[in-house]
């Protein structure tokens, strides 16, 4: 028997043979990311039940020295979950440890399988009155485990954090096969713990290269009783910025969520999403999504908003408002957002920068960074939007009108060298809340310094000695 037949046939004594998977009809679609960019090649996809099935998976796939890849929902932005194109690896994809195990009430806490979709995550916690706050426009396919594992953001971290900041505790699987995280099958997701190194912090954002997070407790907070979402019309990035700033003097705690939009992405959100429609009765260079979130009732979350937009408008800090009069009117709102990065996929091909800087600095850096693009590549299209009350933009370079997704695509180095040096200079961050994958490993050697990527490394090579969890991503 071969060594490949010797490993499928152990692999599928642990978790039976309809969950291994070697036929390429059921491998097409999870060895293609979602932006279909990577194309990766595995000797099998393996769904494991258990923690227990995923510990005795790696410890099979490490006594045959082959690499394993796992993935969640595979809506993940740089090529994290996709396998190289040697074929050796081995995918784990988490779709069968999809349970949520517990909601607990009084320590506002809910505890999760890492294959769980985000959205029933939500379910499961509104069911019993909480909110789980992590919000993403692919909240539908993505899981517990990819965000984590990514340290998702999304809509919602100027209230309640990214992943990072809401997790209280992980079990994962390391490379040898061992399980940390729990004991006697029981997370304890304590609030206060300072007993040693806080390794569950090290998984997440992690990217499934130090192991694989199996179950997670994370936090829960009171569900809000009104929210109100509402549109701004401003006239440019810096009008956004002295907007937040008022919004967050007027609203606190209660402001939710603050999005840029620029003009093209909600163009293209009309072009390919209909019936989306633009607000306003003009058009505007860019607008601005917020959304508060009120602990009284639906008139004082009104009020709060309408007195916000009215001083606003009355001092010319915005050029127009719609506040949603309805849950249907504020999904359509929340549409032209969540649609957006759809659109730009139907539209063709982009070369998108998820990074953050200082928030202060954002209006300056687009404008400094617009200018020089137009100056190298005259007529290329900026596709700008992103969760500006956390510093984060999704500056998105689409081709000039008429010109082929190819010719920017041969571009992409040197428009990813303007977008990197101006991150730099204004002190920015070259990934916000995608991560590195495959798509900037090469961008993180260049923005990290030498002791910091010596350290990661080492930790690396500590918890991974064979070089076999997710290989070739991020380090
Ligand atoms: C339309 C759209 C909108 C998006 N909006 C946002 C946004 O607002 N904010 C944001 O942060 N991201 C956003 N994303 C990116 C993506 O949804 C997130 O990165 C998400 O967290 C990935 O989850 P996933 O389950 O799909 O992970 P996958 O894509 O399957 O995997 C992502 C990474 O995590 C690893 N991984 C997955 N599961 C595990 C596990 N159990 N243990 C260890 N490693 C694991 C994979 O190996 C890979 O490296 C968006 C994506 C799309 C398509």
């Amino acid at each position: 028997m071969s060594e490949v037949s010797h490993l499928l046939e152990s692999l599928a004594t642990i978790v039976g043979k309809d969950n291994l998977k070697t036929n390429p009809a059921d491998l097409a679609g999870p060895l293609t990311d979602w932006r279909r960019r990577y194309h990766g090649k595995a000797c099998a996809m393996v769904l494991p039940a258990s923690t227990q099935d995923v510990s005795a998976i790696v410890k099979v796939c490490a006594r045959h020295r082959v690499p394993i890849v796992p993935q969640g929902g595979n809506t993940g932005l740089v090529g994290g979950a996709t396998p190289d194109a040697s074929g050796h690896s081995i995918l784990i994809k988490m779709s069968r440890m999809n349970h949520v195990v517990a909601v607990d009430p009084v320590g506002n806490t809910i505890t999760a399988e890492a294959g769980v979709i985000l959205s029933d995550l939500q379910a499961a916690a509104r069911a019993s009155s909480r909110l789980f706050p992590l919000s993403l426009a692919s909240e539908g396919s993505c899981t517990l485990g990819g965000n984590l594992s990514t340290n998702a953001g999304g809509t919602a971290v100027l209230r309640y954090g990214n992943t990072r900041e809401l997790c209280l505790a992980i079990e994962a699987v390391l490379a040898d096969g061992s399980v940390i995280g729990s004991r006697q099958g029981r997370l304890n997701g304590l609030r206060k713990d300072n007993t040693g190194l806080a390794l569950a912090q090290c998984m997440i954002g992690a990217e499934g290269t130090l192991g694989i997070i199996t179950r997670a407790v994370m936090k829960l907070f009171p569900l809000p009783r009104a929210q109100v979402t509402a549109l701004a019309a401003v006239a440019s990035p810096d009008a956004a910025l002295r907007f937040l700033e008022r919004a967050q003097m007027h609203c606190g705690s209660t402001l939710t969520a603050f999005e840029l939009i620029n003009e093209l992405a909600v163009t293209l959100v009309e072009r390919h999403f209909p019936p989306a429609r633009y607000p306003f009765a003009t058009r505007h260079p860019f607008m601005v999504l917020l959304e508060i979130s009120d602990h009284d009732d639906q008139a004082h979350a009104m009020q709060l908003l309408e007195g916000l937009m009215q001083g606003a408008l009355e001092d010319g800090m915005i050029g127009d408002a719609v506040i949603a009069q309805s849950v249907a009117q504020s999904k359509q709102f929340w549409a032209l957002r969540e649609n957006i990065s759809e659109a730009q996929a139907a539209e063709g091909k982009n070369i998108k920068h998820d990074i953050s800087l200082p928030i202060a600095s954002i209006a300056r850096f687009v404008e400094a960074t617009d200018a020089a693009l137009q100056q190298a590549f005259p007529g290329v299209r900026m596709v700008n939007f992103g969760h500006l009350g956390d510093g984060n933009l999704h500056y998105n370079v689409s081709p000039a009108a008429g010109a082929s997704d190819q010719a920017l695509l041969e571009k992409q180095d040197a428009i990813n060298a303007i977008v990197y040096a101006a991150v730099e200079r204004f002190a920015g961050s070259i990934s916000a809340e995608h991560g590195i994958g495959q798509l900037k490993r090469e961008a993180l050697r260049l923005h990290k310094s030498g002791a910091e990527l010596a350290a990661m490394a080492q930790i690396k090579a500590a918890l991974d000695p064979l070089g076999l969890m997710n290989p070739g991503k991020m380090l």
